[in-house]
């Protein structure tokens, strides 16, 4: 069906390609022809397509249960919040379908711990060029004025900073006394991979202690193992107080999750917020078992390994070529800046290398390839890409 006629909003630019199949880091389209994925669905199939072992238990538990609902224990729900905790340091989870659910939740929990201390505009600080999600409230709390416009009114209670600049935060403490909560990605993913630095996020752990700000961490894609750590604010050797988590959750099976300690993960009673789909039997089986997954073949680890791997390729091929800007990432989320708008590589990458990846910000090749690739195709990726940047390799 050609695309003028088709019963889809146009919400998306779409390739013009369908995929059929999938098995690990590779992908086949209706005709049949091989696909190097780069991006893993953006951030999401961290074990690959198609993962044999995920495939089973999805089968198992649709033959068992899949729903039914929250008014009611769910055994799998309790043991996915007891294994995110464990590997957190935090105390309660609550579960949903999304990225943009799991930070409306978090957005929820900082108004109720302003309102509980009296603030009654509680105001959560943000980053320039964040990104949370699509929601009005998710999209209010983004910094991406293009994603922004025709959307207004937006909601109120942010107050945006640069990002990574301590400085800012601070000028911001003493101006406005309604911050209760800051929320922000330890690695910006749509804004082009950039790495908060170690001292930034320490500093701002420790602000958050001095003024009672709940430090919200939005893992939703840099979480899972996919920077080297099991959650990408790790690397610091700080705790959240609040932590979002969506995309390789599941490994393609939609599930999100708020996760929470101290006084935040005891705000939410009963009433107070709710899902239907939200931690059903299925999606937290299946996030149980892509844990354990992880957990066993050391995948974090891994995504360290094949990032350097990566980032050295890249560095190797192309730090001399004329528009590159940067190469830089953490692990398997890196970014590679050109000096020139670049949303056409995504297509030449398809058409002309058999290779998925994405540009964001107009000009940062971004690649999220899957934690279980081998070094061969992590050396095919590089390849690939410099092939496309330097035709005549
Ligand atoms: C993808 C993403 C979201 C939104 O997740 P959805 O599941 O699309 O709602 C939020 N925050 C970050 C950092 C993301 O990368």
């Amino acid at each position: 069906m050609s695309i003028a006629h088709s019963h889809l909003m146009r919400a998306y630019a779409r390739q013009p390609v369908s995929f059929v199949r999938g098995s690990g880091a590779l992908l086949w389209d209706e005709q049949g022809v091989e696909y190097l994925d780069a991006i893993a669905g953006v951030a999401v199939t961290g074990l690959g397509h198609a993962h044999p072992e995920i495939t089973a238990v999805i089968a198992e538990q649709a033959g068992m249960l899949l729903h039914t609902s929250n008014v009611f224990r769910i055994d799998w729900q309790e043991r996915l919040g007891d294994r995110l905790c464990a590997l957190t340091g935090m105390q309660r989870a609550f579960f949903c379908n999304s990225g943009a659910e799991a930070n409306e939740a978090a957005l929820k929990l900082a108004r109720l711990h302003g309102q509980r201390k009296g603030i009654a505009r509680p105001t959560v600080l943000v980053m320039d060029n964040g990104f949370h999600g699509r929601t009005i409230g998710t999209l209010s709390a983004s910094g991406n004025p293009a994603k922004q416009a025709g959307f207004e009114p937006l909601l109120d209670g942010f107050v945006r900073v640069p990002y990574d600049d301590i400085e800012a935060v601070r000028q911001v403490a003493e101006q406005c006394p309604d911050i209760v909560a800051v929320l922000l990605e330890p690695v910006q993913g749509e804004g082009g991979i950039r790495v908060a630095s170690i001292a930034y996020l320490r500093e701002l752990r420790a602000l958050c202690d001095r003024h009672g700000w709940l430090l919200m961490l939005d893992e939703i894609q840099a979480g899972m193992g996919r920077t080297g750590a099991w959650f990408g604010h790790q690397h610091a050797g700080i705790t959240a107080d609040v932590m979002t988590l969506a995309k390789a959750l599941g490994n393609g099976l939609p599930i999100g999750a708020c996760v929470a300690r101290g006084a935040a993960a005891d705000l939410f009673s009963p009433g107070l917020h709710g899902s239907t789909f939200g931690g059903n039997p299925l999606a937290c089986r299946v996030a149980c078992s892509v844990l354990d997954i992880m957990q066993r073949d050391d995948l974090p680890l891994r995504a360290a390994v094949l990032g350097e791997r990566l980032l050295g390729r890249l560095q190797q091929a192309l730090g001399d070529h004329p528009e590159v800007i940067a190469i830089r990432g953490r692990g398997l989320m890196v970014g590679i800046e050109l000096s020139r708008p670049c949303k056409e590589l995504v297509g030449r990458a398809l058409t002309e290398r058999r290779l998925l990846i994405t540009v964001t910000r107009d000009s940062t090749i971004r690649l999220l390839p899957a934690l279980i690739c081998s070094e061969a195709q992590i050396d095919d990726i590089a390849q690939r890409i410099t092939q496309l940047l330097k035709p005549a390799n």
